[in-house]
């Protein structure tokens, strides 16, 4: 996979490596291929899969492969999928830490001398870093190999590979140096936030918040857990509190959002945003401690946002935006410069195309003219001179006919308050249950404003893309895949990520590249198959091999990516071009 390292064929010695590095000693940086292999040490193999070109260039690619008897963690900890992903998770953590503690450092030139670990944020998610098998376990990481300008230092590089990562291994890798209770606590976290989220659609549930639950995170770029006397913990309203069960920790109660319209009401800071994004977030599972370890929701969750200026690539947005000046034509609709309001129109239909059931959204990152349109605005103008649907005509049709359930936070108008199943009012941070009052609210107070829906939402949107517009490449068999701060770097085209808002990290960024990619070269993506399955087989694969799927020798830093973040990147690409859409699926709810 882009690289040209390749493996020894025979396991070789510690002893051995340490006296190659000795032999490299003051050597050009070149000296270090000599290294590539696989050597034996005492207790684990230690694997380099490939040595860098120079000590600036992206650092060394390793891995350390343990017997879990060796280890001492023989026996599973974990009873499900979800569990040994969390095991995975917690022994790569405590991988990071002993690295962080037991590293010596840069030494030399470049990143000579660093070891580094992709360490795991809040959330728990599947990753190249640690793979456990039923034998072994195996840690990915980097290596700077330490140089003074282009020589080799190869004393330093036999303190690290000889010295440090050893201890690292015995001080991580180890049931004796673990703190086993934290282990289980940590692996049945996430076995129990698995059984909740699996547990929503029986209970006629689209999200579950645990009363106790801390929402807020320290700031918009730390999403660690606020903490403070002013924090308040999650509390149900009555009317909308229930009981679910867990494998491990006992029946949970909590705040259960049922499936439908809910709209979120409240004052401006009193909590709505907040809520909405942990509810986002629980798609996801959570470390123990983060405060959201038994917030879920439907893992199918897509936020929507207006993001003008963005490209779209034949999207059927017409049961939002019928005739538009100039003839446009909205049932295939292409641009390289959506207006808030289309690109909000295609951001829905992209994620029913991808297969999402729950839409969220936030009206402080919504286009209002997308929202609403008052009373007075249509008088002012006829619907026959204004093109856009709003979505307040459309969402109860969204549920009704397509299943699709939205969460809608909306404390700037009055007018979904009375096709809302549930309204959620946040005060002080907490919430209430107010449909009712809110219904009498719109009764006194009527409005005559009239729908403007015509025709219907379509589930047209089976696209499928010209594979010929996907290309990773910048040479041939040089994939280029490189996740910056929000945008992705495709081949030689760049994607803007910034409205991608479940996406949690630069290595599950990088994870949706390598998936394009995979469906480039795969031919997964054939110029026959609709997009949605092709995402169908991608998640089949997943499911099997994790995102270690994308790779011959994987790479530390690759997080498993959702199907939805790869179609939003794809629907993003500017190339991006659509062969045909085809007719829905018959299976699709739609009797009217
Ligand atoms: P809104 O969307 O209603 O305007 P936000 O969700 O943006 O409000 O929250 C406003 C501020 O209150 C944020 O700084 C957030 O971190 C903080 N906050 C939210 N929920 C809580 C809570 N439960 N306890 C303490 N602070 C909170
Ligand atoms: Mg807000």
């Amino acid at each position: 996979m882009g690289d040209s390292g390749r493996c020894g064929p025979s396991i070789r010695t510690d002893d051995e490596l340490l006296a190659r590095l000795r032999h490299i000693d003051g050597r050009g940086y070149k000296a270090y291929k000599e290294i590539q292999g696989t050597f034996g040490f005492a207790d684990f193999e230690l694997i380099i899969d490939h040595v860098q070109g120079d000590p600036f260039a992206a650092p060394s690619r390793l891995r350390v492969r343990i017997d879990r008897e060796v280890a001492g963690l023989g026996a599973d900890p974990f009873q499900s999928a979800a569990g040994r992903t969390a095991f995975e998770d917690f022994l790569l953590r405590a991988f990071a830490d002993a690295a962080r503690r037991l590293s010596g450092g840069r030494r030399g030139t470049g990143k000579s001398g660093e070891i580094i670990v992709d360490r795991p944020g809040q959330q728990v998610i599947e990753r190249t870093g640690c793979r456990v098998t039923d034998r072994t376990i195996e840690v990915r990481f980097f290596v700077g190999l330490p140089a003074r300008g282009r020589r080799v230092l190869g004393r330093q590089a036999a303190a690290m590979l000889g010295d440090e990562i050893p201890a690292i291994v015995a001080e991580s890798l180890d049931a004796s140096a673990l703190d086993t209770d934290a282990l289980r606590r940590h692996v049945e976290c996430v076995e129990d936030q698995d059984a909740l989220r699996r547990a929503l659609s029986d209970h006629g549930l689209i999200a579950f918040i645990a009363d106790g639950s801390v929402l807020p995170r320290l700031s918009g770029i730390d999403e660690r857990p606020l903490a403070g006397a002013d924090v308040v913990p999650f509390s149900a309203p009555d009317a909308l509190r229930r009981t679910l069960p867990t494998p491990h920790g006992g029946p949970v109660t909590g705040m259960g959002i049922p499936e439908g319209v809910t709209v979120v009401v409240g004052g401006g800071f009193h909590g709505k945003s907040t809520l909405l994004r942990a509810v986002l977030r629980g798609v996801y599972n959570h470390r123990p401690g983060d405060g959201r370890e038994r917030v879920v929701a439907r893992d199918d969750a897509v936020k929507i946002r207006s993001e003008d200026g963005r490209s779209i690539a034949g999207v059927d947005i017409s049961a939002f935006l019928g005739d538009l000046p100039g003839k446009t034509n909205t049932r295939a609709f292409a641009t390289e410069n959506a207006s808030g309001s289309s690109s909000q129109a295609a951001a829905i239909i992209e994620a029913l195309e991808a297969g999402s059931r729950l839409l969220l959204m936030d009206e402080d990152s919504c286009a209002t003219n997308f929202m609403i349109r008052d009373e007075r605005m249509q008088r002012v103008v006829a619907p026959e001179r204004e093109p856009i649907t709003p979505l307040v005509d459309r969402i109860r049709e969204l549920y009704e006919r397509l299943d699709v359930s939205t969460v809608v936070v909306m404390g700037g108008s009055g007018d979904y308050l009375a096709l809302a199943d549930s309204v959620i009012l946040m005060d002080h941070y907490r919430a209430e249950l107010v449909t009712e009052s809110a219904r009498e609210v719109f009764n006194a107070l009527p409005t005559a404003r009239v729908s403007e829906a015509t025709g219907r939402i379509d589930e047209t949107a089976g696209r499928v893309v010209d594979p010929a517009t996907i290309d990773p490449f910048r040479r041939p068999g040089r994939p280029k895949i490189d996740a910056r701060d929000r945008r992705l770097v495709l081949g030689s085209d760049e994607i803007d990520v910034a409205a991608l808002d479940a996406l949690v990290s630069r290595s599950q960024l990088r994870g949706v590249g390598w998936a394009l990619h995979y469906l480039k070269v795969n031919g997964l993506l054939d110029g026959n198959r609709t997009l949605a399955e092709t995402l169908d087989l991608l998640d089949a694969d997943l499911a099997r091999s994790g995102p270690d799927l994308f790779f011959q020798r994987p790479p530390g830093d690759v997080v498993r990516p959702r199907r939805h973040e790869v179609a939003m990147v794809l629907n993003r690409l500017r190339t991006l071009r659509v062969l045909a859409t085809r007719a829905p699926d018959a299976s699709l709810k739609d009797s009217a």
